[in-house]
């Protein structure tokens, strides 16, 4: 049996959740629905936020054009020996510039240094709930759902 998690992170790398408004979006959490387990994981450095089996496609946020796996880790490689501090991309498809945090990744992927993570949770993230979260981060958030 494969556990899903719901992680919750800012929309932009350039944003943070600080430690006040992390106790606070796990207290209102674990009100909003019972998971096996919510936690938060920090780093130093970016960290890439995948949605693990979840990832059927990416597309090119400006062209639509499908990016090619093998180009997409080329590309997360390089960024990542760098420690995902510079996420630029120029796209091969339309060659527009973008990051690899705006790719259209189907389902959502991001880069954050804070995040929390939500295990088994029994109701999905609603509107209201995400509007919520939104406040408490103080900064717009991303949603990931991924699944092992
Ligand atoms: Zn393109």
């Amino acid at each position: 049996m494969s556990d899903c998690y719901v992680r919750i992170l800012p929309e932009s790398p350039e944003d943070n959740i600080d430690t006040t408004a992390v106790t606070a979006i796990i207290k209102y959490l674990s009100e909003y629905t019972v998971s096996d387990s919510i936690r938060c994981v920090e780093s130093a450095a970016m960290m890439f936020v995948d949605c693990g089996g979840n990832l059927d496609r990416i597309v090119c946020p400006h062209c639509g054009g499908a990016v090619d796996f093998g180009w997409w880790g080329e590309r997360m490689t390089e960024a990542h020996a760098g420690r995902f501090a510079d996420l630029r991309v120029v796209m091969p498809c339309c060659a527009m510039q973008s990051s690899l945090n705006d790719l259209l990744y189907d389902f959502p992927c991001g880069f954050a240094k804070t995040m929390i993570e939500m295990r088994n949770p029994q109701i999905p993230v609603s509107e209201a709930c995400l509007v919520q979260l939104r406040r408490m981060a103080k900064c717009n958030v991303r949603l990931i759902a991924a699944r092992y």
